[in-house]
């Protein structure tokens, strides 16, 4: 899921200058389970607007706010309260933002920064495990990225500066490939260590990214 979090009041404050009402969007998905732009969210953010000055004309939480299709019918079931805006705070991560941008011509107001692609420890503990490279090399390394969680993203390693399984770079992490090295070690497959991962081929990582499923 996309990591995001709120922005800070006063980044939001600028953001909102000469808005005087504003239709809210909170996002059910990803900002929902990082407790950024969900129910919970969306309500105390119309009161913190409220102390502000700024009315809210109504609010939705959108399923996905990524969703394009979805984010325009429910803008479009909120027609009247979001004509009445003369902007919309979204509290969705990026990609949400936009999907509200393309649905409607009034001004759009993000509310959060997105941060990463994390798996979820546990509510509110968050860890970036795939930058999303294109080329996906699991394969060969237990299951461990070290595009993501090495901290210089070396292909080969471990480098230099690990130090009994940890990283140099912060020694109360531990060493990428150490844990790979490990890994492989108990499932008997230390001979795929042997052989040098390849250098990456990065043409798989498009920007802007597309993709189609053929059918
Ligand atoms: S190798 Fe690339 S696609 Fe696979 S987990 Fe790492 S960053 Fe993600
Ligand atoms: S010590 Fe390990 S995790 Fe840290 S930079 Fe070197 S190889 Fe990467």
């Amino acid at each position: 899921m996309i990591i995001s979090r709120q922005k800070n009041q006063d980044e939001l404050k600028k953001a909102l200058t000469g808005l005087a009402r504003v239709f809210l969007v909170g996002c059910g998905a990803c900002a929902t389970v990082c407790k950024s732009g969900g129910e919970e969210e969306v309500f105390r953010m119309q009161e913190w607007l409220a102390t502000g000055g700024i009315a809210v004309t109504g609010s939705v939480v959108i399923d996905e706010a990524c969703h394009i299709m979805r984010a325009g019918r429910d803008l479009r079931q909120h027609r009247v309260a979001v004509d009445e805006a003369d902007g919309i705070l979204v509290l969705a991560c990026g990609s949400g933002i936009q999907s509200i941008a393309i649905s409607s011509a009034k001004q759009v107001v993000g509310g959060l920064d997105s941060l990463f692609l994390g798996n979820v420890r546990r509510i509110g503990e968050y860890e970036e495990k795939c930058s999303l490279c294109g080329e996906c090399i699991l394969n060969e390394t237990a299951g461990i990225c070290p595009v993501t969680t090495c901290a210089k993203g070396l292909l080969n390693g471990p480098c230099g500066g690990m130090a009994e399984g940890h990283c140099e770079i912060d020694d109360g992490v531990d060493c990428a490939w150490h844990l790979i090295y490990e890994k492989l070690k108990k499932q008997g497959r230390s001979a795929v260590f042997d052989r040098p991962v390849a250098p990456k081929n990065w043409s798989g990582k498009q920007k802007p990214g597309r993709h189609k499923v053929e059918r």
